[in-house]
């Protein structure tokens, strides 16, 4: 199959048509590029988890591009949906409610529950309005980096999906918060950029759970994600960034340092091999999957910046330590 990579607004009207026809379409997010398939559609479905080699039990996020969709693929609805949805839709935020009837086992990996989204991209909006409720994961191979631009989707869908849609490089870089509603408290299942004290302030206590749960309420927390293609540690502190580096490069790596800009004279000798985060954390949670990538295509050995576990910085370690498989120096 011949991939296709389209400007966004202009490629949209057949988007549409695509999506109503039950194939694949990728379409850009505030948080990752997303692969899209009619929620409705048990076919069309089944098309994601070939394209991206996932496995079944891994459950999708359904996106909509407006509120009264929600009765329609959710039950029992409380109403501290809607004040959240209030608050952050739409937005980078995923609410887990009980399914309706009318979505298919498929979507939520035969889950009773169904995570929904609103995404607040222009170009997904109207992708949305124009065709139906669009079930989606990230759009790259399973287990590797979610892209954050169309070139990252081509390197590992070409061949799999007729059509991309191109929107620039994703707002904020990182997946979706996700909460889960059906519970007894509100948990968040993964952090994102709607941080948990964002959370607290509207709705109160939230729960966390960031450990790997070994009976599957949500099968997708058994995976690991976001995985580079060679090894990649995080540095505790410039100190072990540099020895680090050293020690590597004598072993007969070449290794690199994946920083943001406020440690370039401190690590940062000029021969070293060296790929900026920006400056601040939100530049930080936005380039830290391109750079990734980057950094897995030209050398062999990554060495990312360590954040403060609070606030976004919490969310961004969340996917750097996964990445790193939770290796610290
Ligand atoms: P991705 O954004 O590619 O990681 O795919 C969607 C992710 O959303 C899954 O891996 C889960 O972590 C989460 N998710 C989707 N639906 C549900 C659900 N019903 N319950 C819990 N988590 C979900
Ligand atoms: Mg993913």
């Amino acid at each position: 199959m011949e991939t296709r990579i389209v400007k966004g607004e202009e490629g949209l009207q057949e988007a549409a048509s695509l999506i109503k026809s039950g194939e694949l379409v990728v379409f850009p997010t505030e948080t990752v590029y997303g692969l899209g398939a009619n929620a409705f559609d048990e076919n069309a479905v089944k098309k994601i988890f070939i394209a991206k080699g996932r496995p079944q039990d891994n459950p999708l996020i359904v996106h909509i591009s407006s509120l009264e969709e929600v009765s329609r693929l959710a039950k029992d609805i409380p109403d501290l949906f809607y004040t959240l949805a209030n608050k952050f839709m739409p937005g980078p935020i995923t609410i887990v409610l009980n399914k309706s009837e009318n979505v298919p086992d498929i979507v939520t990996a035969g889950g009773k529950t169904v995570g929904i989204r609103m995404p607040s991209n222009p170009i997904a909006n109207k992708l949305i309005a124009m065709s139906c409720p669009i079930a989606a994961p990230s759009a790259n191979k399973s287990k590797h980096i979610s892209p954050t631009k169309a070139e990252h989707v081509y390197d590992d869908l070409k061949g799999e999906v007729p059509l991309i849609l191109d929107g620039g490089e994703c707002e904020y870089g990182i997946e979706s918060t996700v909460l889960d509603l059906t519970t007894d408290a509100p948990t968040v299942l993964r952090p994102g950029a709607v941080t948990i004290e964002m959370l607290q302030e509207v709705i109160g206590d939230v729960y966390v759970n960031n450990k790997v749960i070994k009976i599957a309420k949500s099968p997708g927390m058994k995976y690991t994600h976001y995985a580079p293609k060679c090894s990649c540690v995080v540095a505790i502190s410039p100190e072990s960034a540099r020895k680090c580096y050293e020690e590597k490069e004598k072993e007969g790596f070449n290794p690199v340092l994946v920083y943001r800009d406020i440690y370039r004279d401190i690590i940062h000798p000029s021969e070293f091999n060296f790929i900026s985060l920006g400056i601040t954390i939100e530049q930080y949670e936005h380039n830290i999957y391109a750079a990734l990538r980057e950094a897995e295509e030209k050398y062999d050995f990554i060495i990312v910046e360590n954040l403060k576990e609070e606030g976004l910085g919490a969310s961004v370690m969340n996917r750097v330590n996964k990445a790193s498989s939770n290796n610290k120096v």
